[in-house]
């Protein structure tokens, strides 16, 4: 799994964050999105795929692995 996010369309919503706090994180002024990495452990990918889902501003972008 590979994940960007399109900090254009971020409205610092924060809920990526607090779904999956070891992927997410904000900027401390703007509350803008920020990938802590861009390739998740196992673990924290169905995490990232909920994130991706409930972000109102569909900002996060999720690329599975091909099969
Ligand atoms: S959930 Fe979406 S809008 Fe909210 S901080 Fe994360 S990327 Fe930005």
């Amino acid at each position: 799994m590979k994940i960007t996010v399109d900090e254009s369309r971020c409205v610092a919503a924060g809920l990526c964050v607090t779904t999956e706090e070891t992927v997410f994180d904000q900027d401390e002024a703007t509350g803008i999105v920020s990938l802590l990495t861009d390739t998740p452990e196992p673990q924290a990918r169905e995490a990232v795929r909920e994130a991706a889902r409930i972000c109102p501003a569909l900002a996060i972008a999720v690329h599975e692995d091909p099969a």
